[in-house]
């Protein structure tokens, strides 16, 4: 349910999400198609660059909580953590599980080695935000609206947490506990988008930034982003998500004792 196509140049691979009547949310299927397309476009010598997209109206309206797929994780996917035990009843299965396709599936796309850019337009919501954060560089549309509401379902946010590192603490805390719904201008002011274009020049716009990156020296684009993602794990970025990833499982478990679900 997501589309790898070579875009209007050999040089830029283009990933579009597909389920535009779930408006985009991610189930399973679309999980492991992305994270295939993602491989093929990093095998592909001729591909430079990696734009991620989402068919219209809305980007991603996050994880697909009502998942109807009959395939299991474990078995009818290749994992890509080094988690086993899906399945499991209590915490155990839940905790493996979002270990699998949320953290460690995150954190390979956030540092696949070649430049990835999101294409955002329309609504991003919680794990859609999570989709963008994991790109490198962020264009949105001036349609383009961004919140985690999770924090009102009982969770302290969703599960790649580095709504700190993308907003910084203050307005991480305001996003988190209002779940208020803020514009692609708003985040373009915290630093969290890179450019905010007219909703009809988005596309045109990613791939003219696009081109411009592949026109570089492929090796050193490569290690300027892996200097980057290290500084920030430096800084202990990568200890921080998995704290907080603790206390997320930490209210799953409580919402489950307390609500049972
Ligand atoms: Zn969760």
């Amino acid at each position: 349910e997501s589309i790898l196509d070579q875009g209007p140049a050999a040089s830029i691979a283009r990933i579009t999400m597909n389920r535009p009547e779930a408006r985009n949310a991610q189930n399973l299927q679309m999980i492991y198609e992305l994270n295939e397309a993602f491989d093929r476009a990093l095998q592909d010598d001729a591909v430079k660059v990696i734009v991620l997209a989402g068919s219209d109206p809305h980007f991603s309206s996050g994880h697909d909580l009502r998942d109807a797929g009959t395939k299991k994780l474990g078995q009818d996917y290749p994992t890509v953590g080094h988690w086993g035990g899906f399945g499991q009843p209590g915490a155990h299965g839940r905790y493996v599980r979002e270990q699998e396709i949320y953290l460690q599936m995150t954190r390979r796309w956030r540092n696949l080695a070649k430049p990835t850019i999101a294409a955002v337009q329309g609504k991003c919501i919680s794990g859609g935000l999570m989709l963008a954060w994991a790109c490198d560089l962020i264009v949105a549309s001036d349609d383009a609206s961004f919140c985690d509401p999770v924090v009102t379902m009982g969770v302290i946010g969703v599960e790649w947490f580095v709504h700190p590192w993308e907003l910084g603490p203050r307005k991480a805390k305001e996003l988190l506990f209002t779940a208020d719904t803020w514009t692609a201008e708003e985040a373009h002011r915290l630093g969290m988008v890179n450019h905010v274009v007219p909703r009809a020049e988005l596309e045109k716009f990613t791939l003219a930034l696009a081109g411009k990156i592949a026109a570089k020296p492929v090796f050193a684009i490569k290690l300027a982003k892996q200097a980057v993602n290290q500084s920030v794990d430096i800084m202990g970025q990568q200890s921080a998500i998995d704290q907080a990833f603790g206390l997320h499982h930490l209210c799953h478990a409580h919402n489950m004792q307390e609500f049972g679900m």
